[in-house]
């Protein structure tokens, strides 16, 4: 299966993607964390990323093309993959299908997760990440159980950067201007479909699976 995964920030492509990976055997291709890993590592292409993501920008086409050519070649692609956060401009879903085409295998699937602006807010403001093992929090809708600190390890809860009120206003019409445009060029392609993202994260699972498998 060869899935992208459509929708504004918050709308909660990285969690559904974690759990079509438990479910499906195929790996999750963020771009969002591979740069923060680059960022956290200090590489050249960390500290060229850096002042783009911080201002909730989008990181130069060029850049993400390369990492997503880069990573779909990778052996543990060969049974499919889930693109989640790529590709986020119309030249990126071009480069693309330019090079799923070379390929000769084509995407099946650009699954749009739709959930309404005032609660995408309360979802990015919320947000909480553990140092330790990434599980995720929110403080409106998933709070740990103790202010700061992760149930599952103990560790020590933080707030991503780009989760900043201001840095969210501008991810969310970058969205609109950049990125929501891509539903419409799926739509055309005749593989879009898409899901309502709100309620518990199980109901929502269980809908998207139907609709990939239908
Ligand atoms: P995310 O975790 O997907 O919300 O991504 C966090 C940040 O990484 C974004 O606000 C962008 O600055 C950058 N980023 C991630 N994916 C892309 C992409 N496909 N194109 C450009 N910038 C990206």
């Amino acid at each position: 299966m060869r899935l992208v995964l459509l929708g504004a920030p918050g709308a909660g492509k990285g969690t559904q993607a974690k759990k079509l990976i438990e479910k499906y055997g195929i790996p999750q291709i963020s771009t969002g964390d591979i740069l923060r890993k680059a960022v956290a590592d200090g590489t050249p292409l960390g500290k060229e990323a850096k002042s783009y993501m911080d201002s909730g920008g989008l990181v130069p086409d060029s850049v993400v093309i390369g990492l997503v050519k880069e990573r779909i070649a990778q052996d543990d692609c060969k049974k499919g993959y889930i693109l989640d956060g790529f590709p986020r401009t119309t030249p990126q879903a071009e480069a693309l299908d330019a090079v799923l085409a070379e390929m000769n295998s084509p995407l099946d699937t650009a699954l749009s997760v739709d959930v309404d602006p005032e609660i995408l807010m309360k979802r990015l403001t919320g947000r909480r990440t553990c140092k330790g093992c990434q599980q995720m929090y929110n403080l409106h809708f998933n709070p740990p159980r103790k202010e700061g600190v992760c149930d599952k390890c103990g560790g020590e809860l933080f707030q991503r950067d780009d989760d900043k009120e201001d840095t969210i206003k501008n991810r969310l019409e970058v969205y609109e201007k950049s990125t929501a445009p891509l539903i419409d060029y799926y739509g055309k392609k005749n593989i879009l479909k898409s899901v309502e993202g709100m309620g518990s994260v199980d109901d929502i699972f269980n809908k998207v699976c139907s609709i990939l498998e239908a």
